[in-house]
């Protein structure tokens, strides 16, 4: 059926569908009415409920907010409130942005109840360690999930396996990081995917340390600054554990020697420096001197002869795999978006969505 005929067929028009589509796009309602050639007071009754679109209107809507005119005929799409998620405390016209990355997560989860409905997805099974301290439960979860003492080989795979849907960030919000939450017991991570690898996988263990630690707590950002340092410290010893570290002799640490640990622990070379320096390896000055020199050599903004970027297996399997699969434009056409949106949920996780 064609989204033209679909819309012939009468649609019923929901509020909550056009406030969603408008914040993903981070639109105010008065830059919706110039987009869309839709009166101000015009939106504001659809939004409020108090009246519903014309054809002439919705379809003015859709085309200005990139979706079907069915998009508004769906049912409401709980946006995942800022409490849920695990964000910084951010200025105001950031707070804009977070919220347009909110109303896409949600469409992300409807993504992910598509291919659910398909596949038998791996159960949830991130465990709840709020009593601990983030060191501690960071060798919880290693101890529960049986990964030894060992490197994480990917982080992605790992989280996937555990009933963790991966998805990332749109690259429009990249000054976002990643975040996480949990919607109908299922964990969800979005990673920043522009991110160097290395940054990538330390934010997709901050993410799950998020979900060990905080994961019953209100996320009130205003709070959250307690909470980013417990999930920090549960990333640095989730990916370089204390015993294995303090058994690889490297008190004081030369560059050199600190080079080869951050490829043998797939971490970068400053979360390595920093990791040795709280482990007391390092002393402050040796730990300073080293932070300047690698800044020299461009460590602090990019990772030099870092690793590639993780992908995702799971969202591989199911998008490109044989026999029953969920490809990017008929996912595309049951969430009334645009191919381009899907897209936008796996970037950098699957090769380039056909
Ligand atoms: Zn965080």
């Amino acid at each position: 059926m064609s989204l033209s005929n679909r819309f012939e067929g009468a649609l019923m028009f929901n509020p909550s569908r056009l406030k969603l589509a408008r914040q993903r796009l981070a639109l105010t309602l008065t830059k919706l009415a110039d987009l869309s050639g839709v009166s101000l007071r015009s939106l504001t009754n659809y939004e409020n409920g108090r009246l519903a679109p014309n054809d002439e209107n919705l379809l003015k809507l859709a085309r200005a907010l990139s979706v079907s005119p069915g998009f508004f005929d769906r049912e409401t799409s709980e946006v995942i409130p800022v409490e849920a998620a695990s964000f910084r405390k951010l200025s105001k016209t950031t707070a804009a942005r977070r919220d347009a990355v909110l109303a896409n997560a949600s469409l992300a989860v409807e993504f992910f109840n598509i291919i659910e409905a398909r596949f038998k997805l791996p159960a949830a099974d991130t465990p709840s360690l709020d009593k601990f301290k983030p060191e501690q439960a960071a060798e919880l979860v290693r101890h529960r999930w049986n990964l030894g003492d060992r490197p994480i080989a990917n982080m992605v795979h790992l989280l996937e396996s555990r009933g963790v849907r991966v998805a990332a960030l749109s690259h429009d919000y990249t000054d976002i990081d990643a975040f996480c939450f949990i919607r109908d017991s299922k964990p969800y991570v979005f990673l920043n995917t522009s991110r160097s690898a290395e940054r990538q996988r330390f934010d997709a263990a901050h993410e799950l340390g998020h979900l060990a630690l905080h994961g019953e707590q209100d996320m009130d950002p205003s709070t959250s600054k307690e909470r980013e340092s417990e999930a920090n410290s549960f990333a640095a010893s989730f990916l370089m554990p204390r015993t294995a570290v303090l058994s690889q002799s490297m008190r004081s640490a030369s560059l050199e020697r600190i080079l080869a640990a951050r490829s043998f622990w797939k971490v970068s070379a400053m979360a390595m420096t920093h990791r040795l320096h709280e482990l007391e390896l390092l002393s402050d000055w040796q730990y300073r001197s080293l932070c300047v020199a690698l800044s020299e050599k461009g460590y602090r903004s990019s990772e030099p002869g870092g690793i590639t970027p993780e992908s995702s297996q799971l969202l591989r399997k199911v998008m490109f795999g044989s026999g029953l699969k969920v490809n990017v434009h008929d996912a595309a056409i049951d969430l009334d978006l645009n191919p381009g949106d899907v897209r936008d949920f796996v970037r950098g996780l699957v090769p380039v969505a056909a």
